[in-house]
């Protein structure tokens, strides 16, 4: 029985437990969140290592970090250390998304090295495999597009990113929008391109009841993306990505009437004057369900600095409702991020998931920020630095960008407005 099936019978599951745990709410407050599906719990009944979370609102902001095999040139170790460097730095997923090379060795090693949640993008490997067999990923038969969606089930990812709500009046939509940047979604732009080559309508819509039907046997979370995601500021909101919204607010309902656990995958780029709009238009077609959101950037011009882009518009959207940040890292837009790149991006993320959980008026987010601030006010540098985000960061500059002849630091030096406040108007030492 699937997760969201026994929270629909009123029982509390081992993973809710330990998710209340993990968000100090009560096992309750999870099993409903799961039942009205506010919350996913993406959890394979096959992948073994995982520690559950719960992604949702009511709880803390999640982050989720890509890796995977692009190119000719892409090595497993290589990945494999980049998910060490995500794990390390905090994210709450990963996402294996590889396109080429051995990407079943390169899941099976990213779920035997992850403790948490891992989602895939299957389509990428069947357009891949398809590539390799016949020449063109457009001769692919739909058949073999399934059998990969089951192949990573069965291996125990625990969401899969589909495509499933790309229809051709979706297409046809898109034509007529002018659109600048028309399709910036791998897997999007593949599946519409077989669509168009085949004029077939889009599989994973046409045979929705037999995606969830695999959801459903493995207890596997839905991720369903936007093909239409826009790639630049001047595509977002147009009509191809509102009526794809529309559609993937019907496969919700269609996914929690089948039991199967659903979050919705969305921008991409958009002004900041849209975020607003795009998470309470998510929220109200898809009646709440979990939003994963990448990004979103803001401007289009900020190459090298992605990561901090991308961590303004997820700051926002979360603040507005979006619980689940995918990182984007320096090298976006540019080419593959390194190992460094990687943690960079996971930390930002996590800047903006922690920002908008302060805006949500997150009670443990907020207790966060008052003792790293009491420990500011004391001048307790070791409380400061276990207390940053990023320690081993803190602990760097701490290290290298100060003499060690005062208890305040480099900045101010004798004018430490701190040693002054704790010298002449208060010199009580808070503790929180
Ligand atoms: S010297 Fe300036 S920057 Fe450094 S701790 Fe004191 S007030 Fe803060």
């Amino acid at each position: 029985m699937s997760l969201l099936t026994k929270a629909l019978e009123g029982i509390i599951t081992p993973e809710m437990d330990q998710v209340a745990a993990q968000e100090n709410v009560s096992p309750e407050f999870i099993r409903q969140g799961v039942a009205a599906g506010r919350i996913v719990i993406p959890c394979n009944f096959h992948h073994k290592t995982i520690v559950p979370i719960g992604i949702g609102n009511g709880l803390r902001t999640k982050v989720s970090a890509s890796i995977g095999l692009y190119g000719n040139n892409a090595v497993i170790d290589e990945e494999v250390k980049k998910i060490k460097t995500a794990l390390t730095a905090g994210t709450d997923a990963l996402m294996d998304l590889s396109v080429s090379g051995d990407i079943d060795t390169m899941r099976k090693e990213t779920l035997n090295s992850a403790s948490v949640p891992v989602g895939t993008l299957p389509v990428y490997q069947a357009i891949a495999e398809a590539g390799e067999k016949y020449g063109s990923s457009v001769k692919m038969d739909a058949e073999e597009m399934f059998e990969v969606i089951e192949r990573h089930a069965a291996d125990g990812v625990d969401f899969l990113a589909l495509h499933c709500a790309t229809t051709m009046d979706v297409v046809e939509r898109a034509k007529k929008e002018g659109r600048i940047d028309p399709l910036v979604s791998y897997g999007g732009v593949h599946l519409i391109g077989w669509m168009i080559a085949n004029q077939c309508e889009n599989p994973l819509y046409e045979q929705y009841d037999r995606v969830l039907e695999i959801a459903r046997k493995y207890n596997v979370t839905l991720s369903l993306a936007d093909g239409m995601r826009p790639g630049c500021l001047a595509d977002s909101l147009d009509g191809a990505q509102v009526q794809e919204l529309v559609i993937l607010g019907e496969l919700v309902r269609r996914a929690r009437e089948g039991g199967v656990q659903i979050m919705i995958k969305g921008p991409g780029h958009m002004p900041l004057d849209h975020v607003k709009a795009t998470v309470t238009l998510q929220k109200s077609l898809c009646k709440g369900a979990p939003y994963f959101v990448f990004g979103p950037l803001l401007t289009d011009i900020a190459a090298g600095y992605d990561h901090i882009n991308a961590a303004i518009g997820g700051a926002i959207s979360a603040w507005a409702g979006a619980e689940f940040l995918c990182y984007v890292t320096p090298a976006e837009h540019i080419g593959v991020p390194s190992i460094d790149q990687v943690r960079e991006g996971v930390i930002a993320a996590r800047i903006a998931a922690h920002a908008g959980d302060l805006a949500k008026g997150m009670k443990e987010a907020h207790q966060w920020d008052l003792e790293m601030s009491m420990a500011r006010k004391n001048l307790n540098w070791k409380r400061q630095l276990e207390l940053a985000l990023d320690p081993q960061r803190a602990k760097e500059i701490r290290k290298t960008r100060n003499s060690g002849e005062s208890s305040a630091c480099a900045m101010c030096g004798k004018y430490c407005a701190m040693e002054i406040v704790a010298k002449y108007l208060n010199t009580t030492k808070h503790s929180c």
